[in-house]
């Protein structure tokens, strides 16, 4: 069975009820995905996602952009995955060079994993993102960190059906430096192949993998025609009609 095209829009910490519902306005406006062959997760800020279902296109599902460690409690202002759950929403980001890389976030493989382990634990489906820095791919370490990354996750995950793995580079994520079709194709190939090596050949030909890093409505076709290219995950542009373009641009 072929890979199901993926496109995730993270808005990020952006939006209001007024630029949300426009938002979903606009994007109302394009062609049904129901019967095409490429699934669309929109993760608003957590408070809107419920007013973003309501106001979104039933095709297009709605996911949070990160959940608790583990299971509800004396946690101060965290959302559990159950609770994500409860609410029927059906996926999670987990991982983003954001959550990793900003000092006061500053979340580990470790920390990543046992996340993606207790989501998928109550049934949530994971958007797990991996990707090195401008200075570990100039040191070139680019493989070497993807893979510490993929391999914290992997060996948490017990549902491969539940799981799609964003690459970001992070010296392109929200910089206008997006990944030439090359670049991201050697590193996807590069994860498919660890995938196979280390978890089953059939993981690695069902697994999504997507890539994420200034992706926008131009550079979308030339990337999606990469043969392991899966789809992307989407930030400045998620906030912006030309998101149906890149949803489109599975044809
Ligand atoms: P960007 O963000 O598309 O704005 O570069 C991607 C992401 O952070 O997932």
């Amino acid at each position: 069975m072929p890979r199901k095209f993926f496109v995730g829009g993270n808005w990020k910490c952006n939006g209001t009820q007024a630029s949300i519902k426009e938002l979903c306005n606009s994007l109302n406006k394009g062609d049904s995905v129901e019967s095409s062959p490429v699934e669309v997760v929109c993760a608003p800020p957590a408070i809107y996602a419920q007013y973003a279902r309501e106001h979104l296109r039933k095709d297009f599902q709605i996911g949070l952009q990160n959940c608790w460690i583990g299971k509800g409690g004396a946690y101060t202002g965290e959302i559990a995955a159950d609770m994500i759950k409860d609410m029927n929403f059906h996926w999670v980001i987990l991982g983003h060079s954001e959550r990793r890389h900003i000092p006061e976030l500053h979340e580990s493989d470790d920390t990543i994993a046992k996340k993606v382990e207790y989501a998928q634990s109550v049934g949530l489906k994971v958007i797990a993102c991996i990707g090195e820095t401008l200075e570990e791919r100039e040191a070139g370490r680019t493989q070497e960190v993807n893979e510490r990354q993929l391999a914290a996750i992997a060996g948490k995950v017990k549902d491969w059906n539940g799981i799609v793995i964003a690459y970001e580079p992070v010296w392109a994520i929200g910089t206008g430096k997006v990944a030439t079709p090359e670049q991201a194709q050697e590193v996807h190939s590069f994860l498919r192949t660890w995938l196979r090596n280390n978890v089953s050949a059939q993981v690695a030909e069902n697994t999504r993998i997507i890539y994420g890093g200034s992706v926008n409505g131009k550079n979308c076709a030339e990337l999606a025609k990469q043969s392991d290219i899966d789809g992307f995950l989407v930030g400045g542009a998620s906030l912006k009609p030309e998101f149906l373009d890149i949803v489109g641009s599975f044809r």
